[in-house]
């Protein structure tokens, strides 16, 4: 659990959760897997943290140097172990259709403040044609602490808006991931969950189809 010290950023060891696209919260959220039914941690320690960040960079506003992600340290994997736990305290909430445990949305908003955070205006400049308005989020702490802080801003967003009557607990055997259901048809994480739970139906039903052995 203690610094990475000198490694590469492309020889970080992930913790093996799997990144199926989902919002970077939710990803976050799916860093507690399973495999087969059991229980992983996907942020086992301060390296599968900065190679769960190295993998999720390409995705966050907030840009992480390979010495941003060098630099994670125990206080870093506390708070993302803190807020991974509280968005999935507050997905199960919300799939249960039960009020959110407070401890959670505590967890959420500590995240957030401890990153003050403002919006700059960006129009221009003026060239042939007009450039559209946009507008850049700064967060006022060290890279690491401020991308933590945006997966939490990317949580308040999911638990506020329309996403959130999307979002779903995947029904696979002994899955624990969550996913926000796009597509009327989607019913699992991914193929593979949908795959092995096709499987086992097929293997409950003719189980119980069987007839029992006749003797002669
Ligand atoms: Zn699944």
């Amino acid at each position: 659990m203690g610094s990475i010290g000198r490694m590469k950023v492309s020889d970080l060891a992930s913790g093996g959760a799997p990144l199926f696209g989902e919002r970077p919260a939710i990803e976050l959220a799916n860093t507690a897997y399973a495999v087969r039914g059991r229980a992983r941690e996907g942020l086992a320690g301060v390296e599968q943290l900065a190679a769960w960040l190295r993998d999720m960079r390409a995705r966050l506003v907030t840009p992480l140097a390979d010495a941003d992600l060098l630099g994670v340290g125990a206080q870093d994997l506390a708070v993302a172990r803190a807020l991974r736990d509280g968005i999935r305290a507050l997905a199960a909430a919300a799939v249960r259709g039960a009020s959110a445990p407070p401890e959670a949305t505590a967890a959420v908003n500590a995240a957030l403040a401890a990153v003050p955070s403002w919006r700059e205006l960006i129009w221009g400049p003026s060239g042939t044609a007009p450039a559209a308005p946009a507008a850049r989020v700064h967060r006022a702490a060290r890279p690491v602490t401020a991308a933590l802080a945006e997966l939490a801003d990317d949580a308040v967003t999911l638990f506020t808006g329309p996403e959130l009557a999307l979002l779903r607990a995947c029904e696979g055997p002994g899955c624990r991931l969550f996913y926000v259901k796009h597509h009327a048809r989607r019913a699992w994480c991914s193929p593979g969950c949908g795959n092995r739970a096709r499987a086992s139906r097929h293997y409950a039903r003719t189980r119980l189809g069987a007839s029992p052995p006749t003797r002669p």
